[in-house]
């Protein structure tokens, strides 16, 4: 048997979402990047449909948004349903005024996104895709890490060597095998069923529901969605104990919506709902990320989501700590960072999963009760919305702890320089960001951000705003400036006096 060698400064395994996007960011950074990826190509049918208005923002700090955009289409409304059908509580999921420069949930086309992301792994010379490489072992020597990989089509293994690996290969990770990690389980499994398909018709459409819907069914909790283009996903509850249905009793359960010769049945699978989260993130020089360091029921389409988040947030970090210009324990604040904003997101959709699940009439006569008061008290709605989604500041982690607006989400909106109008990110880029109010910074403040990578850009001077928000932000919350993390996350904001402690507090972190 050959063995090749493969020599750079991350090594990725998985190129899933989480894997690709944090392949992109790293490339963006000038990070030398093998990505080692079992399958050839990208799986054609979709798993992730939803996909929030952050996460749209996160998938933008690839440069890759105007090709990702075209492969989503709003969310619309989430209704729930009885089960003869009548609407019991319907809810737009749609909000102008998150800070994120999106206005709500999407649908999108996962396969689509995939290939997009992998497409731009071409833009980075450094960047290598190995497809075709199944990932069998991890070691960490102190110094460096050994990924073994053995080609599925030849009789050849590939060891890379790496200073940093990062696991981005799934629930069922090699690499989290590898280190040893433990994952915690927040909630009890439980056993649903998938049933993707196409309308063979497109003009069928029309014969069902326009919304994504919960159907209270009597037998079984069912949800419909009606995904990108002709895709429609029915997912079924079942029993903790019940046995694989037939598929010709599974299309007896979609006949209820719509004749099933219609449709093109992609794949009947069973699928898990599990609920876990690792009790490490890092071992050494080995880090893992998305499914492979949580995993969620999809109530609340944050799977991905989450992983993306992961993504975002590791990618700096792992260019600072090998720049040499941040100490290595700041790769500790990823999972002081990402692992309570995950629970948190988890909770959110156990939540969800807990009002829609009844498995007695008791529960069922409840359910009905609830939507029915969700549906006539809008302050019982907002209290729910909330409970549901929950997307918190970040807390702790790199963040100057005494600023009150740290961990908070630095608005984006469209700007304009130069004549052109952007959004405020892509001018920005995935970097940290200054941003100043003319006057607030003086010349050992421009010289203290150059030197440690911090772009500085003065409000109304090196851009102007098209719509007031971002001046209405800054003088709502008092600041004077606003000091962003590439992930868009703040820092530190405050008043001027405040950046000379926001100044201390970074500085605690560079190696
Ligand atoms: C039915 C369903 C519906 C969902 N709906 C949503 C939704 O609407 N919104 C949302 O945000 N999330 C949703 N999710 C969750 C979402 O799909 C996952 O969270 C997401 O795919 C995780 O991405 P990942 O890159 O971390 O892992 P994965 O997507 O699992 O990718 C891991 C990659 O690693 C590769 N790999 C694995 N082992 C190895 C190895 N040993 N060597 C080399 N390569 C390896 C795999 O081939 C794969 O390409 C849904 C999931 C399912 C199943």
């Amino acid at each position: 048997m050959s063995e090749g060698h493969v020599d750079c400064d991350v090594a990725i395994v998985g190129c899933g979402p989480t894997g690709v996007v944090l392949a992109n960011l790293l490339g963006g950074l000038g990070v030398r990047v093998a990505v080692l990826e079992r399958e050839r190509g990208v799986y054609a049918v979709p798993r992730a449909t939803h996909i929030d208005e952050e996460t749209l923002r996160n998938f933008q700090a690839t440069g890759l948004i105007d090709a990702l955009l075209p492969h989503t289409t709003p969310f619309g409304a989430i209704e729930m349903v009885d089960e003869n059908g009548r609407v019991l509580w319907r809810d737009q999921v749609e909000d102008p005024n998150t800070p994120h420069g999106y206005a709500g949930s999407c649908f999108f086309d996962q396969p689509a996104f995939e290939r997009i992301l992998r497409g731009g792994l071409a833009r980075y010379p450094d960047v290598r895709l190995h497809e075709g490489v199944d990932v069998v072992g991890v070691d960490d020597d102190g110094d460096r890490v050994t990924v073994r990989a053995k080609r599925s089509d030849a009789d050849e293994q590939l060891a890379v060597r790496a200073l940093w690996a990062v696991g981005c290969d799934g629930g069922r990770s090699a690499t989290r095998d590898a280190l040893g990690i433990e994952m915690e389980s927040v909630a009890p499994k439980r056993p649903w069923l998938i049933v993707d398909t196409l309308l063979k018709d497109a003009a069928d459409a029309a014969l069902l529901p326009a919304n994504f819907r919960y159907v209270f069914a009597r037998e079984r909790l069912t949800i419909y969605a009606h995904g990108i283009g002709s895709n429609r996903r029915w997912e079924f509850q079942l029993a903790d104990d019940e046995e694989m249905p037939s598929r010709e009793r599974v299309l007896g359960w979609i006949s209820a919506f719509v004749d099933p010769a219609r449709l093109e049945v992609l794949r009947i699978v069973p699928y898990a709902h599990t609920s876990l989260l690792a009790t490490t993130w890092r071992v050494g020089r080995v880090l893992v990320a998305g499914d492979a360091a949580h995993m969620m029921p999809p109530s609340a389409g944050q799977g991905m989501c989450s992983g993306v988040r992961d993504a975002v947030n590791l990618a700096w970090k792992l260019e600072r700590v090998l720049a040499g210009r941040a100490r290595v324990e700041l790769l500790d604040t990823y999972e002081r960072e990402r692992s309570p904003h995950v629970r948190e997101t988890l909770k959110g959709t156990l939540f969800i999963g807990k009002r829609l699940e009844a498995g007695t009439s008791f529960r069922r006569w409840r359910r009905r009760q609830e939507m029915r008061l969700l549906a006539a008290v809008p302050a019982l709605r907002d209290v729910a919305r909330r409970q549901g989604v929950r997307r918190p500041p970040l807390r702790d982690g790199f963040l100057d702890r005494g600023s009150s607006s740290a961990g908070l989400a630095l608005p984006q909106v469209d700007v304009r320089r130069s004549g052109e109008v952007h959004r405020f990110d892509d001018l920005l880029g995935y970097r940290f960001a200054l941003v100043v109010k003319p006057g607030a910074l003086s010349d050992g403040d421009a010289g203290w951000a150059a030197e440690r990578g911090i772009d500085v850009w003065r409000v109304g001077v090196d851009f102007d705003e098209t719509a007031g928000r971002f001046a209405g932000w800054m003088r709502e919350r008092g600041l004077d400036f606003a000091l962003a993390r590439p992930d868009r996350h703040l820092f530190a904001a405050g008043a001027a006096r405040d950046l000379a402690r926001a100044r201390a507090a970074f500085d605690r972190w560079l190696a």
